[in-house]
């Protein structure tokens, strides 16, 4: 007997061995193994497939021993992996070490909480009449106000919330005013869970469910195009109910799990311990217990990131993939896969419906659903007539310099006005802006040097609060001098990031509770969930932040949101800059207005009339899609074009000859509606002391590409002055 095994190293192809007769019975696909490799007497590999002959020419070595009882991946995921390994170009160990949970080797996993039995909290009737009687008891008023903002929720919602608030949901309890009960969510044959009882669809929801269920059985993928708070969640609640009653499994991506627990909160409630999640917030222990629960059939609902995509769900019936359109959806280090398209991959393999939900879907998606590849479902309006939030633009240009080295307008007074008028009002803010730091650039005034990396390319960013000049990409610090190095002059800073908006915003609104939400401020999972909480508890006025404060949070004292600059993630030398800009424009906007209270949002700018700001006042995203995909047909960019990027990384010396023997080897390659953009050196030209370039190949297919990584495969085996080559089919990263 044969094996074809993938061995777990960054090594290209795959291996055949003998399988002694003393391990014969045991070997399946998708198993772990160890074998011989090289000089390594035991490597671990993966059994991929059962050769008839062995290949010419070799001696075959024996198996020596095989590592699990039941193998790791199913023969559906074992197919997955295959077609991953040969489009994304990576080495098949590689991707299927990254598939596997870190702690499958840490045999016996955590056992894990019983989660059988939820917990619910209420407030009890007539509980918002007692309100001002709890003046005094501050901690119970804040969790009667959530609950009744919220109705019936999860404690672990609560908790989520409130982390000590249980004690104060008690004490409501003992007065009276909040109710707690428990109950084992049902979910068998031809039962819908319980709380499908509680909303009613509304038509457009109640459509677009019936078209994913009544496609379940077969492939297909719909996009659900709906706009902020227009209940997709609710949609995906449902066809996962279908998928379960049906007896069948469901897969739900969704790109961060910490920043939004309330998600995961309202799976766990609806299907109680038929969901393992799996994200990197949990320890090893914990994803190996929930990914064991998996492949063993007792969990049959996965909620998780991006590396989910690989997780052990049996007879899918749907993939869900929550925000869709997330860049995080694409691995950048490591094996270079996008868990959506390879959603889409699955679904096939699977006979799975495949359910892309945003706001703002990706040009991409939107293109397949034009081309009539995807079912478009549309949810156009908030449910329950909720009105979107109110959108002005604040324009920048012209505006006079307070002072020099002070940003123009960093707050602009009609800024300044709303959040006054938001606090007075005691509703809460969120202040946006895509830049950590203080200040992103650093001179001095004599000899103009400026403060930057001496291993990277970039200027480093003055961070106050820990008196730090740092480096974004290598991470490396030094101490923050008002002296130059180099002459000794005085230094000052411009540009600004979160840190210089939180401190004007600190000084505008003395009385006011000002908290950051960036990388620099929260270390982890748990931090940025505390801070999250306490502005969920409304221990908080105002909360500045980067992209972190964008996500799905669902804070219904919120009624302004305010964008610092609109214009950092317009600048970028990238095709997507401007689609990248209206997602999240779009995005931190949905954040304000969810509760019983309208909200409002200010975006200052000084491109107000570039469409990607200009559409988002209007939240017309088709309109902006519309005018965007005209301009990627002109250009010959994605969606109407294919894109691979090679990577080259070395010595200034190796890694230029690098990039020129490989556009060398590409020419002859190179045929009618192809084209190589490049070499060139990559936009931040250095990182970490390494030259880097970049060659951009174009086509109008998958095949041709193909076609060009074969010729350079001779380059790229053995790299010139010794430079790393990185190949990137369908690249998000221009940089
Ligand atoms: P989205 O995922 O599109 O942002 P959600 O599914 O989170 O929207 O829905 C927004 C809010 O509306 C949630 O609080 C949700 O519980 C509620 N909701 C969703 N569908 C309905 C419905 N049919 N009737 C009443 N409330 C609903
Ligand atoms: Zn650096």
């Amino acid at each position: 007997m044969l094996v074809e095994v993938a061995v777990a190293a960054a090594v290209r192809g795959t291996f055949t061995y003998r399988v002694p007769a003393s391990l014969a019975g045991e070997v399946s696909l998708g198993q772990r193994v160890a074998v011989p490799f090289g000089r390594s007497p035991r490597a671990t590999g993966y059994v991929i497939g059962f050769p008839a002959a062995p290949p010419p020419g070799f001696e075959l070595r024996d198996v020596a021993a095989v590592l699990d009882t039941f193998p790791p991946f199913t023969p559906k995921l074992v197919e997955l992996l295959r077609w991953a390994e040969s489009y994304y170009l990576v080495p098949p160990g590689e991707l299927l070490r990254a598939a596997l949970p870190p702690g499958l080797n840490a045999r016996g996993g955590a056992a894990g909480p019983d989660r059988r039995r939820v917990e619910y909290a209420a407030p009890a009737p007539g509980a918002a009449e007692a309100l001002p009687a709890l003046a005094r008891a501050r901690a119970q008023r804040a969790v009667l106000d959530y609950l009744l903002a919220r109705g019936r929720i999860t404690v672990e919602e609560l908790k989520a919330a409130f982390p000590a608030g249980r004690a104060a949901l008690n004490l409501l309890v003992k007065r009276g005013l909040a109710v707690i009960d428990a109950e084992t969510p049902v979910v068998e044959r031809g039962l819908l869970p319980t709380d499908d009882r509680t909303v009613e669809l509304t038509g457009d929801q109640a459509t677009a469910l019936a078209a994913v269920t009544g496609a379940f059985g077969t492939f297909g993928t719909f996009l659900l195009h709906g706009v902020t708070g227009s209940g997709k969640t609710e949609v995906y609640l449902r066809a996962i109910a279908a998928a379960r009653a049906a007896g069948k499994g469901a897969l739900v991506l969704v790109p961060e799990i910490a920043l939004t627990p309330q998600l995961s909160g309202r799976f766990r409630a609806r299907f109680g311990d038929e969901v393992a999640l799996l994200h990197s917030g949990l320890s090893d222990a914990e994803r190996h217990a929930e990914w064991l629960r998996l492949r063993r059939g007792e969990a049959r609902i996965c909620v998780g990131v991006r590396s989910a995509i690989f997780a052990p769900v049996e007879e899918l019936a749907v993939i869900v993939v929550d925000e869709e359109h997330e860049p995080s959806f694409k691995q950048e280090d490591g094996p270079p896969y996008h868990a959506r398209d390879l959603a889409v991959v699955r679904g096939k393999f699977e006979d799975a419906v495949v359910l892309l939900g945003s706001a703002t879907p990706s040009l991409e998606t939107l293109e397949n659903a034009r081309r009539g590849r995807y079912r478009l479902l549309s949810l156009p309006v908030r449910v329950d007539d909720r009105p979107m939030p109110r959108v002005e633009l604040v324009d920048l240009t012209g505006r006079p310099r307070a002072r020099r080295g002070e940003p123009p307008a960093l707050l602009s007074a009609e800024l300044q006005a709303a959040l006054a008028e938001t606090l007075a009002a005691g509703q809460q803010a969120i202040l946006f802006l895509n830049r950590r730091g203080y200040q992103t650039l650093v001179l001095c005034e004599t000899c103009g040097a400026e403060a930057r990396c001496p291993d990277c390319s970039v200027s480093l960013t003055h961070h106050a609060r820990r008196g730090l000049l740092l480096c974004h990409y290598c991470g490396r610090s030094e101490p923050m001098s008002g002296r130059c190095g180099a002459c000794g002059g005085v230094r000052f800073g411009l540009g600004f990031g979160t840190e210089q908006v939180e401190e004007a915003c600190r000084r505008l609104l003395p009385g006011a509770r000002v908290e950051r939400l960036d990388r620099d401020a929260v270390s982890g999972a748990g931090d940025t969930a505390a801070v999250l909480a306490r502005f969920a508890r409304r221990e908080l006025d105002v909360l500045v932040g980067t992209q972190m404060v964008t996500k799905g949070h669902d804070f219904p004292g919120v009624t302004l949101v305010g964008v610092v600059m609109a214009d950092t993630s317009l600048a970028l030398p990238d095709f997507r800059a401007a689609e990248r800009t209206f997602q999240l424009l779009t995005q931190v906007a949905g954040r304000a207005g969810r509760g019983a209270d309208a909200g409002r949002v200010l975006i200052q700018t000084f491109n107000p009339r570039t469409p990607a700001v200009a559409r988002s006042v209007l939240h017309d995203y088709l309109g902006f899609a519309e005018e965007e995909l005209a301009h990627r047909r002109a250009l010959a960019y994605p969606p109407f074009a294919r894109l691979m990027a090679v990577r080259v990384e070395g010595s200034d010396e190796g890694a230029r000859r690098t990039a020129e023997a490989l556009a060398e080897a590409a020419r002859p390659a190179l045929g009618e509606g192809t084209a190589l953009i490049g070499p060139a050196p990559a936009a931040i030209e250095r990182i970490r002391g390494k030259s880097r370039w970049h060659l951009l190949f174009r086509a109008g297919g998958h095949q041709p590409l193909m076609r060009i990584h074969r010729a350079l495969a001779q380059v790229a085996h053995r790299p010139p002055g010794g430079a790393s080559i990185r190949f990137d089919m369908d690249p998000y990263s221009m940089m």
